[in-house]
């Protein structure tokens, strides 16, 4: 699998030309041996895959997750946070939530 991206704003490229594109490049870097191995081919467009940084994030970031969180909401992982994580951070920080949920509501029995 061959992950292509670019910035939202610009045009898709032809298909056709980016999976050329692909294969004459992992023959290039030897993940290939030639380009006639390749018999098939699929492109998937994954719309908004990615979480944009810009110097105002921050600010608008920190508002709204106040806002959630006055209204009992917990907002978590790739874009509750608005963070570039991998499967691994979320699922951690679901984890650790829930351990603290756990926590928060266990009922002491004298
Ligand atoms: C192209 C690509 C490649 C990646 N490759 C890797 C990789 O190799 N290794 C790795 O560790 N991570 C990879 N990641 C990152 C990984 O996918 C994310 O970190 C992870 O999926 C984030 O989990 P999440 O639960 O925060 O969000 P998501 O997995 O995006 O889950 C959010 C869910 O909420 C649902 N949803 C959204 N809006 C609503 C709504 N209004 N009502 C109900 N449901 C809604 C969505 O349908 C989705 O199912 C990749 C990401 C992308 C985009």
């Amino acid at each position: 699998m061959a992950e292509i991206t670019q910035p939202a704003e610009h045009p898709i490229e032809d298909l056709h030309q980016v999976v050329q594109r692909t294969i004459e490049d992992a023959v290039r870097v030897n993940a290939l041996r030639s380009a006639e191995s390749v018999i098939n081919s699929h492109v998937q467009i994954a719309e908004h895959a990615y979480v944009v940084f810009t110097v105002k994030n921050q600010p608008i970031i920190e508002r709204a997750r106040q806002h959630f969180l006055q209204h009992g909401l917990s907002p978590l992982g790739r874009y509750g946070q608005w963070e570039y994580s991998s499967m691994a951070q979320v699922m951690r920080d679901g984890f650790a939530w829930a351990h603290e949920q756990k926590h928060a509501h266990e009922v002491v029995l004298d």
